[in-house]
């Protein structure tokens, strides 16, 4: 079977391997490079424990099992860290987080209240919470990904398997004949195909309308700053009231807010203000970052489906056609990876998947 995936990005690249790993004979075009487009722009920390929908945690809790295997697998490089923290500003904030960490752990889901004086003491020594009791929910298992490295060792993984990887070319259009797939088009070149895989992150829709389908896309900027310090300041992922920090490889942090993200606008530039905000709320957090340099900053567009949940698997308009735009690509990329070269190859659609199928309204 001919299968094109389009985008490689985290949530390709894992398609692509596992297709390959499978013996199928896979195309993996990317009109960028891998995990340079939403997948370099991502906070890139793997959790289940944000969303409170069980159709939605359930998938998540079992994207972070599959990370946990595919970096067993892979003897991966790309883990930067394991462990989250969380805290709130305020009383009522912090009541609401205490309550989610009870039902969490209750239903098996690593997760506990510590205080900040345990957290500075035993996980983050540099990072100044509001006061030593304060309660901080400590989420042990979730890590911290580097993302673009992840799809880079797929891509090449895929390629190892006997895909072929066109990259730096745009695919420009989708055949398809009697409701089929019949073939893609990058570049100028025609390449015929059994079935094409729409992982194009926030282009989705464009590829999607490629079939003409209608995708509609949430559109939510997101904009993150890499910082280089003399030291680790940081030695995992943290929620902190109005920013998030993590560890990004020796000697440099990632740094990203809400606060910020909602004021970029509709057109998602990020002013220099913009950034000073964002470096200004994450060295309230940890002083040491005062006189960390900024080696980078961008804005990412979240590929978020209509309804704010992942659009997963095979769509009725064309046969042949499958998808896979999600928000949470990082937490999701491993199930994503294998249920769907599963379906693929084998038409089994499995129930993890049901909530999320493509023509679901
Ligand atoms: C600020 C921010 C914070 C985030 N934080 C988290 C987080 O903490 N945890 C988490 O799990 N997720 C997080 N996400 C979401 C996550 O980053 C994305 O869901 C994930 O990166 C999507 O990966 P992707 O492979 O689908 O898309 P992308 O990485 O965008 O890859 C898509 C690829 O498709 C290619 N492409 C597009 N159109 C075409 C075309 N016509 N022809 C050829 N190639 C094409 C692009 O070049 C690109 O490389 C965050 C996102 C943002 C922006």
């Amino acid at each position: 079977m001919k299968v094109a995936v389009v985008g490689a990005g985290v949530v390709g690249s894992a398609i692509a391997w596992r297709l390959a790993q499978r013996g199928a004979e896979v195309l993996l075009v990317d009109s960028g490079q891998p995990g340079e487009a939403t997948t370099r722009a991502s906070f890139a920390w793997a959790n289940a424990s944000s969303v409170e929908d069980p159709a939605y945690f359930a998938l998540r809790e079992r994207g972070l099992h599959e990370l946990a295997l595919m970096a067993d697998e892979l003897d991966a490089q790309w883990v930067l860290a394991t462990g989250h923290l969380r805290w709130a500003a305020a009383e009522g904030d912090s009541a609401k987080l205490r309550s989610r960490v009870d039902s969490l752990a209750a239903r098996g889901y690593p997760a506990q209240i510590v205080t900040a004086r345990y957290a500075n003491d035993l996980l983050e020594p540099h990072v100044r919470f509001p006061h030593p009791d304060h309660p901080v929910a400590h989420f042990p298992a979730e890590p911290a990904i580097d993302a673009p490295r992840l799809a880079r060792q797929l891509t090449s993984l895929a390629v190892a398997q006997g895909a072929t990887a066109l990259l730096g070319r745009p695919v420009r259009g989708i055949g398809v004949s009697q409701s089929r797939i019949t073939d893609i088009t990058v570049g100028t070149t025609i390449h015929p195909v059994d079935a094409v895989v729409n992982a194009a992150g926030p282009h989705g829709d464009l590829v999607a309308k490629m079939i003409g389908r209608e995708l509609s896309l949430i559109e939510e900027p997101g904009c993150v700053a890499r910082l280089h310090c003399r030291t680790d300041p940081v030695r995992q992922a943290m929620h902190a009231p109005n920013v998030e920090i993590r560890v990004d490889g020796h000697h440099q942090v990632l740094v990203h807010s809400r606060t910020v993200d909602n004021k970029l606008g509709p057109t998602g530039y990020a002013h220099p203000s913009h950034i000073d905000e964002l470096l200004s709320l994450a060295r309230e957090v940890v002083p040491e970052l005062a006189d960390a340099e900024l080696v980078d900053a961008r804005v990412g567009w979240r590929p978020i489906p209509w309804d704010g949940f992942p659009s997963l698997g095979s769509a009725t308009e064309a046969r042949g056609y499958y998808e896979a735009v999600t928000h949470s690509g990082v937490t999701l990329c491993g199930i994503v990876g294998r249920l769907l070269a599963d379906e693929i190859l084998t038409g089994v659609k499995h129930p993890l998947l049901a909530p999320f199928r493509p023509n679901r309204r």
